[in-house]
């Protein structure tokens, strides 16, 4: 048997997230992954304080934006390549009303910081944006792909990651701990991400999943320095490149591409682009959504060895170690977990005949 004081099931960045915190306190895992769910992978990576449709400041923005830069610094520093990408972001304003909208939040105490007063006038000729941006100050995007891989691949050479499945139906609860194959451990965390409804000690959580489509696009002679957000994000990536994306799509839970994902993102992408556009690559994932859009943090209400971190939703860069940092004093030093977060607040969905169902 292989002692370890965490089992970690997905490694996304949630995963990824609890990998970090347990090595910085020099507790040992093992992590499983089988590649199902593709969210971190694909996800276009933005970290922004501000919801841009409505001009409201994002869940915990202060909180969750104090621990994204030396999150990522350290993995940069661990992996040797760099990540983290900040650069101010444009919305593009369509209206007038919009403008005054725009100053009207950046007034506000909580978003005063993030929401630059100075109106920018569009000076790009292939842009179509006669109402100018705003500035978003203090937003960036980490390269999620490229982190995941190379994270991967330095777990893998450690021997830490599984490529493979986790078996729910091996996993055997003790009083004094649990086994799943030939490991022996203190605790499981479930990181599954959409992978969750698949998860027979947790499925009764209201994960909702967001379908989300992104293409890779060549415009040549465009010409972006920093990333524009209209009815679609336009984020430069060099040489031509741009990330397009991102649909939304709550019915449509099937991982293929679609041709109608792919035509909504060109059609918003068209009507403020004045080039032809080239399609490069078309991708998909499943957001982990639920429906108070709080992230789904805590043990679990009968093993008290089972823990799940999960409901990133859209929000996965900057929530992940914020969320992951609760769970970890949580688990460690009793910590209350904050009640937004708590998966005690779904208490009322979990049914004695489903944690009969499970055994003892
Ligand atoms: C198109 C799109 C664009 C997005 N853009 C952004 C953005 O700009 N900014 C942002 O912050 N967020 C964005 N997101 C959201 C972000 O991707 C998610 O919040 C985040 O990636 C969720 O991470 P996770 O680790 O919880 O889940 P996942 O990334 O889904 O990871 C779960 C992992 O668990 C593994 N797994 C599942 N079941 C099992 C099992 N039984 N056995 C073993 N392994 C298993 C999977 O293979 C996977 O690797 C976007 C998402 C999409 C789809």
């Amino acid at each position: 048997m292989n002692e370890v004081d965490y089992i970690i099931v997905g490694c996304g960045l949630a995963g990824i997230a609890l990998c970090e915190i347990l090595s910085e306190h020099d507790k040992t895992f093992v992590v499983f992954d089988n590649g199902s769910q593709q969210s971190s992978s694909v996800a276009a990576g933005m970290y922004n304080p501000v919801i841009l449709k409505r001009f409201t400041p994002v869940w915990r923005a202060e909180e969750q934006l104090k621990l994204v830069p030396s999150f990522y610094k350290k993995l940069e520093e661990k992996l040797h390549k760099t990540f983290d990408y900040r650069f101010p972001l444009k919305r593009r304003f369509t209206s007038i009303e919009e403008q005054n909208q725009w100053f009207t939040a950046a007034d506000k105490p909580r978003l005063a910081p993030f929401m630059d007063l100075e109106l920018t006038i569009n000076d790009n000729p292939n842009v179509d944006a006669p109402h100018g941006f705003g500035t978003v100050l203090h937003t960036g995007r980490v390269y999620t792909e490229a982190l995941i891989s190379t994270y991967q691949k330095y777990l893998r050479e450690k021997g830490l990651l599984m490529n493979d499945s986790f078996k729910y139906d091996q996993l055997e609860v003790k009083l004094d701990g649990l086994s799943y194959q030939s490991y022996k451990a203190q605790q499981i965390v479930f990181a599954e991400g959409y992978g969750l409804k698949h998860n027979p000690f947790f499925n009764y959580l209201p994960l909702s999943g967001n379908k989300g489509e992104v293409l890779t696009v060549r415009i040549k002679g465009l010409g972006l320095k920093e990333p524009i957000k209209s009815g679609v994000f336009v984020i430069p990536l060099g040489d031509d490149l741009y990330r397009v994306g991102a649909t939304y799509n709550n019915h449509d839970k099937l991982k293929d591409t679609t041709e109608q994902g792919k035509a909504e993102l060109l059609d918003k992408l068209n009507s403020f682009i004045r080039l032809p556009v080239e399609v490069i690559d078309h991708r998909t994932g499943i957001r982990p959504t639920v429906k108070d859009r709080r992230p789904l943090v805590g043990q679990h209400p009968k093993y008290k060895q089972l823990y799940v971190l999960n409901g990133f939703g859209s929000r996965g860069v900057m929530i992940a170690p914020y969320a992951t940092k609760q769970l970890f004093n949580s688990i460690e030093s009793n910590q209350p977990l904050e009640d937004e977060l708590d998966i005690k607040r779904f208490e009322n969905l979990v049914q004695e005949d489903f944690l009969s169902n499970l055994g003892s």
